[in-house]
């Protein structure tokens, strides 16, 4: 590629110009001040809350159903990850559910944008205004979606993304960014990303190496010309899936706020007997997809909550199935997998 070559001849491989550019025409993006490009998403939200000083003996509200990437951001920085029951319609945090778990510990909500679609953030920053806490967004799912006029990334003090290939904007590899207006944090993650170093074997902080690489970002840059394109598309789909299948058995996703309040990342549908469902879409050549069959505090990882029950979380990820969805699906083959549903029944 062109712009690959570009680096190469550069000579410069490591927080050059490309991730530079990147990095301010994401800001512009996003409407925030500030981005930073980082490692991955993972680095992204461990980053930010390190940088915030939460850590040991303090509390962050996060959603129960997540990915685990959310929640081992807090774990990573020493601090306890406090739980919190989803909506079942919508599969997001529950906003009513996050004034009885604020303790005097507490330091920040983190917020995850889950499937693609905006958290109801009017209440969290509210709440977050009421108790001084900090509110951080987990976009590795919602790349472009708006809620109330606002893009993600710009809804609360801090934000993380992912640019995993899968995600709605992928790299070549992983790549990560943060997201802020707040200039006294992006100085301190200027430094954390970089050895804590903001000039050259002058260390202020105990910081980490995470940055994007420079590779990634003219690639990233390109492909954020054609973000909204690619999430138009994947709404398209979505819509004429939510209008079309008319099955009993299946339920479809719901969107709480206005349409560009959700940008598809996965195209998520419950149903009761969810493996003979799969096994059905499997022999009529349609690969279906689980986000994610085991709830994080059911993971061997956090074997310390095994005995928490989450039971909405849990039926969620008992019941959740994701149908195909992606910029390159033309309408053919949305109106196949509109039949082949239609026509389920389970025995
Ligand atoms: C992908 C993902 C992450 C982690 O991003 P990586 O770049 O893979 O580290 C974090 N949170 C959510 C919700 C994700 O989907």
């Amino acid at each position: 590629m062109e712009c690959t070559q570009k680096v190469l001849h550069s000579g410069w491989y490591i927080l050059g110009n490309e991730v530079k550019s990147f990095e301010s025409k994401f800001a512009n993006y996003c409407g925030t001040e500030y981005c930073l490009g980082v490692a991955n998403g993972l680095d992204a939200l461990e980053l930010i809350i390190h940088a915030y000083g939460i850590g040991a003996g303090d509390e962050v509200i996060v959603p129960s159903n997540t990915y685990i990437a959310s929640i081992l951001s807090i774990s990573a920085n020493g601090a306890i990850p406090i739980l919190v029951e989803p909506e079942l319609a919508t599969y997001n945090i529950d906003p009513a559910l996050i004034e009885e778990k604020i303790t005097p510990r507490t330091k920040a909500i983190l917020v995850v944008h889950l499937y693609g679609q905006t958290c109801d953030m009017g209440p969290i920053v509210d709440l977050a205004k009421k108790y001084n806490l900090k509110v951080i967004e987990d976009c590795a799912q919602s790349h472009g979606a708006i809620y109330n006029g606002k893009k993600v990334g710009n809804l609360g003090d801090a934000a993380g993304f992912s640019f995993y290939p899968g995600k709605n904007l992928g790299a070549l590899g992983d790549g990560g960014a943060i997201t802020t207006n707040d200039k006294e944090l992006f100085e301190k993650l200027s430094a954390l990303r970089n050895y804590g170093s903001h000039k050259k074997y002058e260390n202020l902080y105990k910081g980490y190496n995470s940055r994007l690489d420079e590779f990634q970002a003219p690639i990233l840059s390109e492909k954020l010309n054609w973000l909204d394109e690619d999430n138009a598309h994947r709404r398209n789909i979505a819509n004429y899936y939510s209008a079309n299948i008319i099955n009993s058995e299946i339920i479809n996703p719901v969107v709480k706020s206005g349409a560009d309040s959700h940008v598809w990342h996965v195209y998520p549908v419950r149903t009761r007997n969810r493996e003979q469902f799969m096994n059905y879409m499997d022999g009529n050549n349609i690969q279906t997809l689980i986000h994610y069959p085991i709830p994080p505090h059911k993971q061997e990882a956090y074997k310390e909550w095994e005995n928490m029950s989450y039971p909405i979380s849990e039926q969620i990820h008992s019941e959740i199935v994701s149908l195909p969805i992606s910029p390159v699906m033309d309408l053919s083959d949305v109106k196949y997998v509109v039949e082949v549903i239609n026509a389920y029944h389970s025995s």
